[in-house]
């Protein structure tokens, strides 16, 4: 175990833009990031053990739930900080800790449900009272989310728009030989 290799860093390249695109590994900045060292704990890219001789990088997505977090091995969060800046260039995924969406503009948005799940949702964030905090609907059932759950990350349903396209079949599109 231990650190990877240079020859799989392509492999977790790969690996990282798949677990960002499944929401596995966060798309956008992460609320915190500390440094240490493993406690044993796996990565949450490579899956190996950080032992306690390792270098770790642990992310906090979201300050009101300090249990949440990210591990990963110092080489592995390098792969997933390159990674997930393509990725967020690309789809403009925002954290909801650094920027709100408009207020009644349709977002996606990654819920962080009650025992850590986190699942993608229409949502639209609305006006929030004075010293209140933000209050969003889901555009599905139109009702608030339930106790619990929190955004924590969003982009524009365009820029969904733009994807699903990009990812769909396109005749126009020329196929390489
Ligand atoms: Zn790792």
């Amino acid at each position: 175990m231990g650190e990877p290799s240079d020859r799989n860093m392509e492999a977790l390249r790969i690996r990282a833009r798949e677990r960002i695109r499944q929401g596995r590994l966060p798309r956008g900045k992460p609320a915190r990031t500390w440094g240490g060292l493993g406690s044993g704990l796996p990565c949450a890219l490579c899956d190996a053990a950080i032992l306690g001789s390792e270098p770790e990088f642990e992310l906090q997505l979201d300050l009101s739930a300090p249990a949440e977090s990210v591990r990963l091995h110092r080489e592995c969060h390098a792969v997933w900080s390159e990674v997930r800046e393509e990725y967020s260039a690309a789809h403009d995924w925002r954290a909801v800790a650094e920027q709100l969406p408009a207020f009644g503009a349709q977002v996606e948005a990654r819920v962080s449900l009650t025992g850590g799940r986190t699942v993608i949702f229409n949502l639209v964030c609305l006006k929030p009272a004075p010293s209140a905090p933000p209050s969003w609907i889901n555009t599905t059932t139109g009702g608030p989310l339930p106790e619990g759950w929190r955004p924590i990350e969003w982009r524009y349903l365009d820029a969904t728009k733009a994807e699903s396209t990009a990812q769909g079949e396109d005749a126009s599109l020329p196929k390489s030989a």
